[in-house]
């Protein structure tokens, strides 16, 4: 066989191609993934920087800040366990007394695990609204107990058979929040506690269906983890799953194009015009550039081109990343900060679909030495190392820039980009340091990452991180199905009925490999089947680093 023929070929080495490409190898196929930046991993990669003059390092998480679910039999473990990851990823839990910390103005509330104990807390903090709170919340679980007890697939003549199994499922699962929030008649307050981790999906009330919502906290309410060694580790192990088992993966090689013959994908070009040929052709990339750049519409069908120009994205995330001088480990909680300046979350959105940078405050803190207090390229010892994110607008305006990272523009020396993205960097140590008085001081290094930077890392539209935008219109079946109407093409990632997230993506990419092979791959793994040879992997123990490992 040419070293340029493959059983499969992946497009982007985020957790969703890496998955996907995880369980095909292992399944058999000769399978090459395709990375565009110099480490593997997407929105899952970290990155390392040193300050002092090398006194001290830190290691920043792109987008693996806490998941859920992660107990022995959780979705992500089952997932890695189905390729022999089992024994290989450690989760840490976070603090079941408070993985979470809501902090508004004049009122801070700790999320527990647990359905039961979150519903305790929450009729204690608010007791006026008591009646209200056990509506809603016996909404969303019977939400998601019909959900999972749902025959699928569902048609519209289904929908007598609907009424009487999952009358909940059918009323309010693709409605939104606030009408839910409407019904049981809740006031501004405990609306805002019950929406703050929104953030997690990047949708308002008016715009999350209840079902989303529902997701949501049940993942977190499993219990929060955050994965041993940095988040690194899950795209590392699977690296070596694919590469153990007659596979490869390259960083640093764009593809520029997916090659079609007689309507089919056949294989890829890179954008050195080298080629490499499979009759499977899996796209981990941005939704939008994989078919209007990468297929081009020529080879679409119209409604499909229309309907991909109707989808939106995600809101980006403009990040901080904060080293400290300060050792916090044993200091805080091992607890994630949603700081909020105001309580009309809807509001900090609607601003953001109107070209604004919300006036209010809207953060997520979360700190990775405290949650894995001993990997010490985290943060060296007597050191913190820390991210701060908020939700803003996408618009290249807002940001001075004409054509995108992605299309060759240099953006960098641009003044008023600069100039935005350092008042915002100022504005949110402010928001830190309101959340965690004290730390302002402490800081040794700080950079921030835009939308315009996510663009250039990750080539996403809209520099999201969540692809298309989880609205009720865009959701579940809205959304599009691993299968294309392209032979030989198929998806992978957060755009896809699957949703985004680690979680999401992991799944995703699961159910992608699924329907490559034309077989229940979940079903089989959680009926105790484990694909490919463990005893093949060499990544771990003692000196392994995962940042290596996955370039
Ligand atoms: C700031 C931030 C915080 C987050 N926090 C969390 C969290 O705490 N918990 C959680 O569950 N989720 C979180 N997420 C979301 C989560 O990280 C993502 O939804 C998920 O990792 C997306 O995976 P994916 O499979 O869609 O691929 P992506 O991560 O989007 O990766 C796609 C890959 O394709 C590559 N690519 C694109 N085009 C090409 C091309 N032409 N050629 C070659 N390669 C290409 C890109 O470089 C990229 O590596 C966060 C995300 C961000 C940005």
């Amino acid at each position: 066989m040419d070293s340029r023929d493959w059983d499969a070929v992946i497009i982007g080495s985020g957790l969703g191609g890496l998955t996907a490409g995880a369980y095909l190898a292992t399944n058999g196929l000769r399978t090459l993934v395709l990375e565009h930046h110099y480490v593997a991993g997407g929105n899952s990669h970290v990155f390392r920087r040193k300050a002092l003059h090398g006194q001290c390092s830190f290691e920043f998480d792109v987008g693996v800040h806490y998941v859920g679910d992660c107990g022995p039999d959780g979705l992500i473990p089952t997932v890695l366990r189905g390729v022999g990851l089992e024994d290989k990823v450690e989760f840490l839990e976070m603090d079941p007394d408070g993985f979470d910390t809501l902090v508004f103005p004049g009122l801070t509330f700790r999320v527990p695990k647990g359905w039961d104990r979150y519903r305790e807390r929450l009729v204690a903090t608010f007791p006026d609204e008591e009646t209200g709170l056990h509506r809603y919340l016996d909404v969303l679980e019977s939400v998601l107990a019909e959900q999972r007890s749902i025959r699928l697939p569902i048609g519209p003549e289904d929908l007598p058979r609907l009424a009487q199994e999952a009358p909940n499922f059918l009323r309010w699962a693709l409605r939104p929040l606030s009408e839910l929030f409407d019904d049981c008649g809740l006031g501004q307050k405990v609306r805002a506690v019950l929406a703050a981790e929104c953030g997690a999906y990047a949708s308002p009330p008016s715009r999350a269906p209840v079902a989303l919502q529902a997701g949501l906290m049940d993942h977190y309410l499993k219990g929060a983890y955050y994965p041993q060694g940095g988040g690194q580790v899950l795209a590392a192990h699977l690296v070596d799953v694919i590469r153990s088992h007659g596979g490869e993966v390259r960083t640093r090689t764009t593809v520029e194009r997916i090659l079609m013959e007689q309507a089919r994908a056949v294989g890829v070009r890179l954008a050195t015009g080298e080629e490499f040929r499979a009759p499977v052709v899996i796209s981990n990339a941005d939704l939008k550039r994989t078919f209007f750049e990468l297929v081009g519409e020529g080879h679409l069908a119209p409604e499909t081109v229309a309907r991909l120009k109707q989808y939106r994205m995600s809101l980006p995330i403009f990040v901080v990343y904060l080293g400290l001088d300060i050792d916090l480990r044993e200091r805080l909680p091992n607890t994630n900060y949603w700081y909020y300046t105001s309580f009309d979350i809807e509001g900090m959105y609607q601003d953001c679909y109107a070209g604004r940078v919300p006036s209010e405050l809207g953060l997520f803190i979360t700190l990775g030495s405290v949650k894995d207090p001993h990997t010490s390229a985290i943060a060296s010892k007597g050191y913190t190392s820390l991210e701060v994110m908020m939700w803003v607008p996408p618009d290249y305006r807002v940001w001075s820039i004409g054509e995108g990272p992605a299309s060759g523009e240099r953006y960098h020396q641009k003044k008023d980009y600069r100039s935005l993205k350092e008042q915002l960097l100022d504005t949110l140590i402010e928001g830190v340091e309101q959340a965690i008085p004290g730390i302002k001081e402490h800081i040794v290094w700080k950079e921030a990452a835009t939308p315009i930077t996510q663009e250039r890392y990750t080539l996403s539209t809209g520099g999201t991180s969540y692809g298309i935008e989880l609205a009720t219109d865009q959701i579940g079946p809205n959304r599009p199905s691993p299968k294309t109407e392209i032979e030989g093409l198929y998806l992978a990632g957060a755009s896809t009925l699957f949703g985004h997230g680690i979680v999401g993506s992991m799944r995703g990419g699961v159910g992608c490999a699924s329907v490559v092979l034309g077989r229940d791959l979940m079903a089989e793994v959680e009926g105790g089947q484990v694909f490919g040879d463990p005893s093949k992997l060499t990544a771990g123990g003692p000196g392994w680093d995962p940042w290596e490992a996955s370039r």
